[in-house]
């Protein structure tokens, strides 16, 4: 690998392949040649459609416009996920983005929740949740970050068409001098002494060399495994779901502000809402369920009518064990899978991806840079991995094999961790690289049914009624925002309407 790097090759052109090359385009030296190979034959894999806030930086850094954006990918505005028949099969919360309100003399809402718990106030710690009751009222505005406006305490991400988006991506990186190749890889040239990459070989013939090369070629792994055998860690034992179908269909009903996550026996199917179309699947776990029951349940609780065959993809969840080897990083569904639950992948395909640039080896193979990149990396997987589990561990539905397998199933220590520390006093322990903020963790120990045994004592400082007249107005305050905002709908189409 000379130094500098004079040219980056990018395996693979689905949603990793390209976001990989807008970023990089961006953040790497103009002088730098980016080749992106693809095959239109093979195609990809196009269902990744719910994403995280961070999406929005991301957008931002590669310098999306975002009426543009919205407009050219059929996106919707999220505000968090409804998560239905999770606990309990009768259960139904949601995982709002943003917090409960503001912090009061240096307490937090959800212990003045709890404390109004133990008084036998039902108030619910959703009611002070702003993304959770505008959702559920079907309303979308963006948030402002002024801290006296009442709508600071939220954040939001986008329903997407990822074919689109990858699309996009293209064009937007074509027109910026990325150059691409549409051909299938037949080999991956590698250096006999040293083992670094050198290039791909194309079934036409033709060899395509590079300093640098991003391995985006989905659950394959042409370059990170097939070449440079990175090895896998298998995380079936925790997440057992191993199949998913999908299925667009018809949209039905209003736009949603919100995707939803509805349990099943086996697995449980997202509802993903976009302008021209309702995107749907079953994720389930082939131990306990087949295909084709899996398929029936799936077009059974359809809304819409379905506008094609159910696809089938089949997946190991876990990740490979280098991320960098040699010169080489891969993203995407290369690296790894972590099931869709809480719409991580796109994230982490831009957590590859910057963290990359953050560690470019701008001065050649540098195996300190090499080393931190994967240590990040694999703290990064670790951490979403325990936020997924979460849900699995906390419940008590009886209803099928999956959920007494992972109600009974050791845990990481990590998580076990962090469980016992909210049940004993309601704390939401964070560690670094964890990819959601403490709300989150919150909505999830408090939607599926983990109530902390205690509360922080300070909070007995104020007077009971007190802390009811604090909820109360916080109450008041989201019910009187939420009347005043448009629709989700009708924002969209007032704000990023189609040509
Ligand atoms: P792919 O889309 O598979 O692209 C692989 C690329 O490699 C293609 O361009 C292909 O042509 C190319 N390629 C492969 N082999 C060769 C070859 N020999 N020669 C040339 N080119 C080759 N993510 C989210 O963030 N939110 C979600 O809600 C979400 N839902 C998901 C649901 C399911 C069931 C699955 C499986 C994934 C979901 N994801 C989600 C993940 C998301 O779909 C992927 O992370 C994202 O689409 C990235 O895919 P990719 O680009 O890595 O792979």
């Amino acid at each position: 690998m000379p130094e500098p790097i004079r040219k980056i090759v990018i395996a693979g052109g689905g949603t990793a392949g390209w976001m990989c090359a807008a970023a990089l385009r961006t953040g790497v030296p103009a002088e730098v040649e980016i080749t992106l190979v693809e095959s239109e034959d093979i195609g990809i894999i196009g269902v990744g459609e719910a994403t995280i806030p961070t999406i929005r930086d991301f957008n931002e850094l590669i310098g999306l416009e975002e009426g543009d954006f919205v407009r050219r990918t059929e996106a919707t505005f999220k505000l968090g996920i409804d998560f239905v028949g999770w606990g309990t099969k009768e259960n139904r919360y949601f995982h709002g983005f943003g917090d409960f309100g503001a912090v009061h003399q240096g307490l937090e809402p959800h212990q003045m929740w709890r404390r109004l718990k133990a008084a036998g106030d039902p108030a619910s710690l959703f009611d002070w949740s702003m993304p959770t009751q505008l959702a559920y009222a079907g309303k979308f505005f963006p948030p402002n970050p002024n801290p006296k406006s009442a709508l600071r305490d939220y954040t939001y991400a986008f329903h997407f068409d990822a074919s689109l988006y990858a699309a996009y991506l293209r064009e937007l990186c074509e027109k910026r001098g990325v150059k691409r190749i549409n051909a299938r890889i037949a080999n991956v040239g590698t250096n006999a002494e040293t083992g670094f990459l050198t290039g791909l070989a194309l079934d036409d013939g033709r060899f395509v060399d590079g300093d640098f090369f991003i391995d985006c070629t989905g659950f394959r792994g042409l370059l990170i495994e097939g070449a440079l055998k990175a090895g896998y860690t298998d995380w079936s034992h925790w997440l057992p779901v191993d199949r998913a179908w999908a299925v667009p269909c018809a949209r039905s009903g209003t736009l949603t502000p919100y995707t939803s996550a509805m349990a099943h026996e086996a697995g449980w199917q997202w509802r993903i809402p976009l302008q021209h179309r309702t995107g749907n699947g079953h994720v389930f776990s082939s131990r306990f369920m087949d295909e084709q029951a899996a398929a029936d349940v799936l077009l059974q609780n359809l809304d819409g009518k379905a506008l094609k065959d159910p696809m089938l993809v089949r997946f190991l969840t876990g990740h490979r064990n280098r991320f960098w080897a040699k010169n080489c990083i891969c993203a995407g569904l290369a690296s790894g899978f972590l099931e869709p639950l809480e719409s991580t992948s796109i994230n982490l395909i831009q957590t590859a991806v910057v963290r990359f640039l953050e560690h470019y080896p701008d001065k050649g193979p540098s195996p300190v840079l090499e080393a931190e990149y994967n240590r990040k990396m694999q703290l990064s997987y670790e951490r979403v991995r325990d936020f997924i589990i979460l849900h699995y561990v906390l419940q008590s539905r009886d209803d099928g094999e999956l959920w007494r397998y992972t109600r009974n199933m050791a845990m990481p220590d990590t998580l076990a961790y962090k469980i016992e520390l909210f049940r004993a006093r309601g704390i939401p322990l964070l560690y670094d690289y964890d990819h959601f903020h403490q709300p989150s963790w919150i909505s999830v120990f408090v939607g599926q049914g983990l109530i902390p045994e205690s509360y922080d004592p300070l909070v007995d400082r104020l007077p009971l009624d007190q802390v009811q007249s604090l909820m109360r107005q916080r109450r008041e305050q989201i019910a009187a925002v939420a009347a005043k905002l448009p629709a989700h709908e009708d924002f969209i189409r007032a704000h990023c309407p189609s040509p």
